[in-house]
């Protein structure tokens, strides 16, 4: 019985092709700058997204962090999501490592940051406060897209307040396939953009950090300090190229298939799910309380395995292929029936 894991869609594997890719690599030291695959995923990714400059890093943890450190010195302060991933599932490192002042906000509802609330936020210049330097905004977040329209007067709203704007996109390609742009016209809005290759796109490992030649540059020396400089890294950049090249037009099936699941499980008595809120590929579940644990329990025993801290989740990607829905449909309509 092949496993069905919903938990997140970083539980890809890399396919046939993308190991064939890998392993024809041609690699060099990047160090050294002499990668030829990891130059040409910076440069193919910077182009993609309208940007100057692109920084391949090991992680998604990595390009914010690395981006919070170019953006900010030690004292200033960023306004990010309560639940903001750089904020909340990092490991604190903007703070240990940057010393680097988070001013969390809720996130409204559709994921974005009420810029009236994020103006309210912004310290005075005065020796008491920390100086606010950096607005951080995440998209997808919980699998929700952010409006063009909203992304467009946060750009505007942080150059009139003097503030960067940077983007934790670890999801933004599905954003972009969900509102059928090109990942320019987002990544327009913001100086600075992380993107994993590792989500949803399929890769193995990896993010990049997109932004102008100054601020890459001094990201670069950031990735260093943080011990993520790789030497013969081609082999992981190939599995970058080969997501971005032939794995991002297909997100668009992995929006189809939660949307079919969504669709399936709505209909079950028991099971809650706020459809506005199925944008990509995430579905969030409300349940009853003492429901969740011996659901998921049931479930795992099926080969079908979802995560949940609160609300159910479910994530489709790649590796759920289309005949798999009807099954997890199934198994969840049984677990009620007995
Ligand atoms: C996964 C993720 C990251 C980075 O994750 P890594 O596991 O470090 O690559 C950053 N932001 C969001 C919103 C994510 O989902």
């Amino acid at each position: 019985m092949k496993k069905k894991d919903l938990r997140s869609d970083t539980v890809t594997h890399p396919s046939k092709l993308m190991r064939k890719a890998m392993s024809s690599a041609e690699v060099g030291d990047d160090v050294y700058g002499e990668d030829p695959n990891v130059n040409r995923l910076q440069s193919y990714t910077a182009e993609l997204t309208g940007k100057e400059s692109g920084l391949f890093v090991p992680s998604g943890t990595m390009s914010n962090l690395i981006a919070l450190l170019s953006h900010c010195q030690r004292g200033d302060e960023y306004i990010v999501g309560q639940q903001a991933h750089t904020y909340k599932y990092e490991g604190g490192g903007a703070a240990v490592l940057g010393s680097i002042q988070p001013q969390p906000l809720e996130f409204a509802a559709d994921g974005s940051l009420d810029l009236q609330q994020v103006k309210a936020a912004i310290k005075p210049s005065d020796c008491h406060f920390a100086r606010t330097r950096l607005l951080c905004l995440e998209n997808t977040q919980g699998g929700k897209v952010l409006s063009l329209e909203y992304q467009a007067a946060a750009d505007q709203f942080a150059k009139q307040n003097n503030l960067s704007l940077h983007l934790d996109g670890a999801r933004v390609c599905n954003a972009a396939v969900a509102q059928s742009v090109s990942l320019q016209e987002i990544c327009q809005n913001y100086a600075t953009v992380s993107i994993c290759l590792s989500k949803g796109l399929g890769a193995p490992v990896g993010s990049v950090l997109v932004g102008s030649k100054d601020f890459i540059e001094e990201a670069h020396h950031w990735r260093k300090m943080c011990g993520g400089g790789m030497r013969q890294a081609g082999m992981l950049a190939a599995a970058g190229l080969f997501a971005l090249q032939k794995q991002y037009e297909r997100l668009t099936e992995d929006h189809i298939k939660a949307q079919t699941l969504a669709e399936g499980l709505q209909k079950i008595d028991q099971l809650s799910i706020d459809r506005d809120m199925v944008q990509t590929n995430m579905i969030f579940i409300d349940c009853a309380a003492g429901i969740q644990e011996p659901l998921t329990n049931f479930l795992k025993h099926k080969g079908i395995l979802i995560s949940g801290y609160g609300q159910l989740r479910l994530v489709t990607h790649l590796d759920i292929s289309d005949s798999y829905i009807p099954i997890v449909i199934k198994a969840f309509q049984n677990f009620f029936q007995e």
